[in-house]
């Protein structure tokens, strides 16, 4: 009985790890690591395992980060079952196409480079047909039911409270006469999200692998946000203007809706037209709307008060291209979301082009802006920016609103590790060294746990714990 660290160990993505148990060999995740190029570049690279050797693949959630290789690996020869949640299988359709897609885009550009230098064309990493393929060996299940998928292993889900869908992933492990618990956590959610339960507590388990993206900080009150995000509604409406909000499709964007249903009336959210400008997030807010029994409380109440989701009155969904470049003529009164999250491609770009540079107009971030991206120098206060090739003064107000992250802060790690009674061993993936190694230090002081940052390559033998 082994486990072998692999991916998003002493980085956060390209989650993949590796376990071993009565001659079957089971993946925990295949992500996508994602970053800089040279870093992108190590997807294409072999894998420490042979793909035709997997038996089956257990997925945490539908995120690019832990889902992203599994086309790829299909394509080279994985043949058995990926076991993940309803909700998650649903938004990996929508997810992995997209990603293929991507990687065709890249592909493509990159040759066109090639043949400049006069170099051999590559290959896409994947393309929508090995997606397609991977999508039909999915299996669904629902939380908290519990599954034999191989002899000796039992898998069962408990929600993260991440994304719609997402799972801690607790597996009960049995080889001769040893048996062992092991609780991994993908990714964990922030505690009082919206929408989405809390993590799940469990108490028992004899090893942890987690994440510890936020490790390291605390995250702004979410409360706190939220009335910021009403007055810079309430003062685009004064000055006449739009608002451009940059969203992640799956998730973030879903948060934005709700949180303008639940304060509908007393933001007076009727006097604006709400456009929610992207296929990809029409898509998973749809997604969303096919879960409801996943909800909170709060979500639940709601809902049942408005006889469906806050699908707003006043939202349109704009699909077609033709229908988003109507957005553009807009003066006033409009609210658009649309990805890219970054503003690094999509649709938004086009309409900070259009809005940028006026007056009276808003740009409410609420998200994460990597560094290089067109959304980081908007956050960095740049006077001027370039779109297509060409600078545009920045007259609209930028707010950067931090309190929606959907990765619990460092409190809300150790609330959730707390929880676990015997004390087990914990192993930190899913974070840059320095958040690791903070969370590694808080996290011994405050529970006793023995606590290792996992470097890829490393063997555990679960016997022996
Ligand atoms: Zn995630
Ligand atoms: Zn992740």
């Amino acid at each position: 009985m082994e486990l072998e660290f692999y991916g998003a160990a002493g980085r956060v993505t390209g989650s993949c790890h590796i376990l071993r148990v009565g001659g079957a060999q089971v993946l925990l995740d295949c992500g996508l690591i994602q970053g800089r190029r040279a870093d992108e570049a190590l997807n294409r690279e072999s894998l420490p395992f042979d793909p035709a050797e997997v038996d089956a693949v257990v997925l945490s959630h539908a995120h690019i980060d832990h889902s992203g290789r599994l086309p790829l690996l299909v394509k080279r020869g994985f043949r058995g079952p990926i076991y993940t949640q309803n909700a998650s299988r649903d938004l990996c359709r929508i997810l992995l196409q997209d990603s293929a897609r991507l990687s065709e885009r890249d592909a493509e550009y990159e040759n066109k480079r090639r043949r400049r230098k006069g170099l051999e064309p590559i290959s896409p990493l994947y393309t929508p047909r090995d997606a397609d393929a991977s999508l039909k060996t999915m299996q669904g299940l629902r939380y908290n039911q519990r599954q034999e998928i191989l002899p000796g292993v039992e898998l069962c889900f408990r929600d993260a409270g991440h994304i719609l869908g997402s799972a801690i992933v607790e597996l009960r492990l049995s080889e001769g006469e040893v048996r062992r618990t092991l609780v991994f956590s993908g990714d964990l959610g922030q505690y009082d999200s919206p929408i989405l339960n809390d993590p799940d507590q469990i108490d028992d388990a004899d090893l942890v692998l987690m994440e510890c993206t936020y490790g390291g900080r605390l995250h702004r009150d979410r409360s706190q946000t939220i009335r910021e995000i009403g007055e810079i509604v309430s003062a685009a409406a004064h000055d006449k203007g739009n608002i451009l909000i940059p969203a992640f499709a799956i998730g973030r964007t879903q948060e934005v809706l709700y949180t303008f249903g639940m304060h509908y009336d007393a933001w007076d959210m009727a006097r604006w037209h709400i456009f929610l400008d992207s296929p990809m997030a029409i898509a998973a807010t749809q997604v969303y709307l096919d879960y409801p029994h996943l909800y909170d409380e709060e979500a639940s109440k709601l809902r049942a008060r408005l006889k469906g989701m806050p699908l707003l009155p006043n939202l349109h969904q704009t699909e077609s291209t033709e229908e988003s470049m109507v957005i553009n003529r807009v003066a006033n009164g409009a609210i658009i979301i649309a990805g890219s999250g970054m503003c690094n491609g999509g649709r938004i770009v086009h309409h900070l082009k259009h809005n940028i540079a006026r007056r009276g107009n808003h740009v409410i971030i609420v998200g994460y802006q990597a560094y290089g991206t067109l959304g980081r120098r908007l956050v960095d206060g740049h006077e001027t920016i370039r779109i297509h090739g060409e600078e545009y003064r920045v007259r609209a107000r930028v707010h950067t609103v931090g309190g929606l992250s959907a990765h619990g802060d460092q409190a809300a790690l150790l609330r959730w590790v707390g929880g676990f009674q015997k004390r087990p061993p914990v192993y930190l993936v899913h974070g840059e060294p320095e958040a690791a190694e903070a969370f590694s230090a808080k996290l011994s002081e405050a529970h006793g746990n023995r606590v290792t940052v996992a470097q890829p390559g490393l063997k555990l033998d679960l016997s022996a714990l």
